[in-house]
């Protein structure tokens, strides 16, 4: 017999520890519920700082805080490891990689991934940026890229070796680019002496007309004047149609180079699918207005797996829509456990911020448009109020301003087999010639 005291209450599950499964979590924490949240992984990841782990700046601890530790104090929560594979809303079941939940009420907040536009062959030769795997993966390959041109003396394999090509020039690229320009100019050019880190090219390429398309047209230009005064390359208007282990090919050319970094596309998670439900090019859920599924509603889907319009506007699959539809949904089931209607979710669109580098940003907030130091500071404020756990903020504070001072990066360690990546795409014979002195 389970003496629990939440035993008999309604069960609800939790599918993802992101910032929408989190959010409703916390928002149930006083409901009359029994809460079980699922994830595959066992912490709770910043996505918006992985960047900062793929370019040596922050350690992987620094942005990721166990899930449990997060909800050691909230009672009714408990919290598995598994990989949900499925979602059978007719008998009210999560299945599990191996096993299965039965709920009354589902809240899917699964996320998205990266999508190749059907060219998954494209993966190997350009890794996205989604998970700590992700990003210490980049690392590894962005501080390989510097050893081997150090040890090359053909001058033309340097410098394949010393471009580094970011497709995609949203909020990920964008940020991207910046930080690799900032630790190659200001950090890995003292440290090398037969090369220089330094004129290393670094090109941010965008199939679109603009970069950061979701930002307003006078924060995109003043991106790309922040991105090449550290001298970014930005090519905008030209779609990538091949990638492979020696560089990328784009409408309007060939860029050599033996670091690729994918941006630029997102896809649902998978698990939305199985719901049976209407979904969207990109793979998102199209809910309802209170965040329910047409068809199922017990069950509400939040974060980067919905697809919701407010006041004529698609809601952005930005951490706070997450975290406001983590609320909305919680408060729902709180409704309908009470025996009232669900209500409708409403967006406060809290607005947008991309980093460039050191003291450079752009930030929309409503009608204000910042750059520069105002917009870096704005956004550094943001992050570290955001980033879960006293001891993470401290961490990142303390790395940072350690950075700011003295141009440092604490993390720039190569782990994992660096052969694999040193002889992709070499010839044997070009192999030898490179070891020689
Ligand atoms: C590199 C990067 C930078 C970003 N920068 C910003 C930014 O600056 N500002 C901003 O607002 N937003 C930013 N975002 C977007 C923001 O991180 C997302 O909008 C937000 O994380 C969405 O929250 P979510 O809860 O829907 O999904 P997530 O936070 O992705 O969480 C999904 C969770 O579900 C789990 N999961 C997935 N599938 C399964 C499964 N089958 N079984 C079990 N568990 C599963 C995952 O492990 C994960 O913990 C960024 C995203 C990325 C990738």
């Amino acid at each position: 017999m389970d003496a629990s005291p939440t035993a008999g209450l309604p069960h609800v599950v939790i599918l993802g520890g992101g910032f929408g499964g989190l959010s409703a979590a916390r928002a149930l924490g006083k409901a009359p519920v029994r809460i079980t949240l699922i994830d595959r992984r066992n912490h709770h990841l910043f996505q918006p700082l992985l960047y900062q782990v793929a370019t040596a700046a922050l350690n992987p601890s620094d942005i990721a805080s166990p899930i449990r530790r997060i909800l050691r104090r909230q009672k009714n929560v408990s919290v598995i490891l598994g990989e949900a594979t499925a979602i059978e809303s007719a008998k009210k079941i999560v299945q599990l990689a191996d096993g299965e939940v039965a709920y009354d009420f589902l809240i899917l907040a699964a996320g998205a991934t990266h999508s190749y536009f059907g060219h998954d062959e494209w993966m190997d030769a350009a890794p996205g940026l989604k998970t700590l795997e992700d990003a210490v993966e980049i690392r590894r390959r962005v501080l390989v890229a510097y050893e081997a041109a150090e040890r090359e003396v053909d001058q033309r394999r340097i410098a394949d070796w010393m471009t580094f090509v970011i497709i995609g020039a949203g909020p990920t690229g964008v940020e991207m680019a910046g930080a690799l320009a900032e630790i190659s100019r200001r950090v890995l050019e003292r440290d090398f002496r037969r090369i220089q880190p330094g004129r290393a090219r670094i090109v941010l390429i965008e199939a679109g007309p603009r970069v950061l398309p979701a930002m307003s047209a006078e924060s995109s230009a003043s991106a790309v004047r922040q991105l090449e005064r550290i001298g970014v390359e930005v090519i905008t208007g030209s779609a990538v149609t091949g990638v492979d282990g020696n560089g990328v090919t784009h409408a309007a050319g060939r860029i050599d180079a033996r670091t690729v970094i994918w941006a630029a596309g997102v896809a649902a998670s998978p698990l939305g699918k199985t719901l049976g439900a209407p979904v969207d090019r990109a793979g998102r859920v199209l809910v309802n207005h209170d965040l329910s599924v047409p068809g199922a509603d017990s069950v509400f889907v939040i974060g980067d797996l919905a697809a919701i319009s407010y006041e004529g506007k698609p809601v952005p699959g930005v951490s706070p829509a997450a975290i406001q539809e983590g609320s909305c949904a919680a408060a729902n089931i709180t409704r309908m456990v009470r025996g009232e209607p669900p209500s409708a979710f409403r967006y406060r669109d809290k607005g947008t911020l991309a980093t460039i580098g050191r003291a450079a940003a752009v930030a929309d907030l409503g009608r204000l448009h910042l750059r520069g130091l105002v917009a870096w500071l704005t956004w550094l404020l943001v992050h570290i109020f955001y980033l879960i756990g006293f001891r993470n903020r401290f961490l990142v504070i303390s790395e940072w301003a350690w950075m700011y001072l003295w141009n440092e990066r604490g993390a720039r360690l190569i782990t994992g087999d660096v052969e694999p990546l040193l002889e992709r795409g070499e010839r044997p014979e070009d192999r030898k010639r490179m070891l020689s002195p």
